[in-house]
This record gives structure tokens, sequence and C-alpha cells, in this order.
């Protein structure tokens, strides 16, 4: 129906997550009748966040040095660590002000049907830091879904048998059952922080 060109960016934009056909087409043709600086601004603040940003060496959250400014932060408490799905799923908890501790980014939840097994997360990195260096909790902050739940079971059992002085925690129910603590707002999240029970 279009352009080679425009059909192609159609179908960039559409495989980003909630952009539909619809939506695609027309951010496209915003971006067709946008200036030309206007427009490249946006491929190259693409360009540039995948030249800079990689992941922390010690959690996994995004970091443009070796390691991410919360590992840097002496003032945070390294004896607890939160664990979550992505790195996306530190800026509500990190907005909640509840948590004071470090982080560890599994990189995804266990879903054995897609594929996604212990070996494809950093589990084995997270049981090394947490049967380290004076570590005394993990809060699970997997996602209320039923990959996160399943993956907030393994890890509690691998740290059982790898870490057996580190209590295992996971956040209060209160989060909607299904879904995303990217969606979460912070008053309900602070509250399940302060809730957390053991696994
Ligand atoms: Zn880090």
């Amino acid at each position: 129906m279009f352009a080679a060109p425009v059909n192609r960016l159609i179908t960039e934009l559409a495989r980003l997550p909630g952009i539909g056909q619809r939506t695609a087409q027309r951010l496209a043709f915003h971006i067709l009748s946008a200036s030309e600086d206007e427009a490249l601004a946006l491929a190259d603040a693409i360009r540039e966040v995948k030249a800079t940003v990689g992941h922390c060496e010690v959690c996994f959250n995004l970091a443009t040095e070796a390691t991410c400014r919360i590992c840097q932060d002496e003032r945070r408490e390294a004896a607890i660590i939160c664990v979550v799905e992505q790195p996306s799923d530190v800026i509500p908890i990190e907005r909640s002000g509840e948590f004071h501790g470090r982080y560890h980014v599994l990189g995804g939840a266990l879903s054995p049907i897609d594929g996604v097994d212990p070996e494809d997360l950093h589990i084995a990195e997270l049981l090394e830091r947490a049967s380290s260096n004076g570590v005394t909790e993990v809060v699970v902050a997997t996602n209320a879904t039923t990959t996160g739940e399943a993956t907030a079971l393994y890890l509690a059992d691998a740290l059982r048998e790898r870490a057996p002085s580190v209590t295992v925690t996971r956040l209060a129910s209160g989060l909607p059952v299904g879904s995303d603590l990217e969606y979460s707002d912070e008053i309900t999240l602070g509250r399940a922080f302060r809730g957390r029970r053991e696994l």
C-alpha cells in the first residue's frame, strides 16, 4: 500500500509493545511529516542507547559503566537483594521509596513451554551472590503471574539449598494477580514491601 521504506518503518514501529498496526501507521506518518532534525533525533537516541547502555556485571540492571549506579552506591544495604524479572521493574520499586538494598535482575521468568530454563536467566549469579558476601535476605519481587510465581518458588528452593542462612521473602499480596510489577503504583508496592512474608 505504501512505498517500501514507509512499510519498513511501520513494520518496525509495530514491533514495539502496545503498538498495533494503526498506531504504527499514525506514528510513521508523524515521523514523515516531522522535520529531518526531529525525526533523526529519535533515530540517534535509539542508536546512542544501544551503543552506551549495557548491563551491570553484578546485578544485570541497566548500566552505562561496568556496574550500575545502585551497585556503586555505598549507602545501599548490601545484605538485602531484591530479585526482579526486568530492569524496568527496578523503577517502580525505587519510586516506592521502601527498599534500600541492592537488586538482581533475572532477565525474565522461568517458562519451560517457551523454552526459558534456569540456565537462560541470571539465576546462577544470584545463588553465587546470595551465598557469598554477608547477604541476609533475598526479596523475590518477580511478577504476580504464573511464570513469576513459578520462578519465585524455584528460587526459594534453590536458595534454601545454596544459601541456607539467607531468609527468602516474597512481596505481600495486594499486588493485582496476574499483573506486571511495572504497572503497579508506588503506594501498593510500598505496602507489598513492608508486608513481605517468608517463602
Ligand atoms: Zn548493579
